[in-house]
């Protein structure tokens, strides 16, 4: 291994332990492998279990299982993010004392509901790049007192960024650099595309867009190797960098493993699950050429 300078890349993998890993979690391990080792950089493993819900200690284990049998070796320690929902807190803090914060009560349900009466006139509702109808303006203009009120009556709530505002602090527009199977080059980024973006939970004191946008910078991530699935978010991420002052990564989004047909891979996947193909006699090998590499 190459000495480390402060100019070592340093790549990282950061599935979640909702479910087995597959062929398209494969093919992102193994390019951050391959890339950290091309380049004399360091990888990372980072277990992004913020969804004490739904991720499993099982699961986990299946990862840990899964990478070694690829030939896939990491830096300890691991960063387990449940382990360090104080990293989010302090960042959620920070973006709250700017007043970019509010906290919104409408259930999933109310959303649901405000979305299929406006569309019900005709009216099309704005949606994210994931297709996921954006939060209605309620509760972003609700006075202190009624927020105080609602808080004090136990009404659950999760936080949400007023984009509007987070918007107004950055001054200029926001770009990424991008090197992967997409468009390259640099990139604009429209985080507006997300409207107010849920930044903490009632049942998870953190979101997925916070704790990878803390995490990358405390780990001191300067590649982040991912699947094109994640090309949009990274409009949000870059937003959230601007706002605490982080610095940024250089993004390289791989292109998708399909299943047979044509769709994205899911974590039930069971024919394309790696414990699945290894217990039908399949190699590392193997799993290198089904990920296309
Ligand atoms: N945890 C995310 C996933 O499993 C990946 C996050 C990222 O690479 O930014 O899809």
């Amino acid at each position: 291994m190459s000495a480390l300078t402060s100019d070592t890349p340093i790549f990282r993998f950061a599935p979640s332990p909702n479910g087995l890993l597959h062929l398209g979690h494969a093919l992102s391990a193994l390019l951050n492998h391959d890339m950290a080792k091309a380049s004399g950089g360091r990888l990372f493993l980072r277990i992004e279990n913020i969804d004490l819900s739904r991720c499993t200690s099982d699961f986990e284990e299946a990862i840990y299982r899964d990478l070694s049998w690829l030939g896939i070796g990491w830096e300890a320690p691991v960063r387990r993010q449940s382990e360090h929902f104080d990293a989010y807190a302090a960042a959620l803090a920070e973006l709250d004392a700017m007043g970019l914060i509010y906290p919104a009560f409408m259930t999933r349900g109310e959303v649901k509901a405000r979305v299929a009466a406006h569309e019900a006139d005709g009216a099309a509702w704005p949606r994210d790049p994931d297709g996921s109808p954006l939060y209605p303006p309620d509760d972003r203009h609700r006075s202190l007192a009624e927020r105080e009120e609602l808080m004090a009556t136990g009404t659950r709530h999760a936080l949400r960024l007023d984009m509007q505002k987070a918007l107004e602090r950055i001054s200029g527009p926001l770009f990424w650099t991008e090197t992967g199977d997409g468009d390259r080059g640099e990139i604009a980024a429209d985080p507006a595309l997300w409207g107010d973006v849920i930044l903490s939970r009632s049942d998870a004191p953190s979101s997925y867009h916070l704790s990878v946008t803390v995490d990358d910078a405390l780990q001191g991530v300067t590649n982040v190797v991912r699947g094109l699935d994640l090309y949009a978010a990274t409009s949000v991420h870059r937003l959230l960098q601007e706002l605490l002052g982080l610095q940024q990564p250089v993004y390289h989004h791989h292109r998708l493993v399909l299943g047979p047909d044509g769709r994205k891979l899911s974590k039930s996947e069971g024919s394309t699950g790696l414990a699945t193909l290894r217990d039908n006699g399949l190699w590392p090998v193997d799993i290198r050429r089904l990920a296309g590499l």
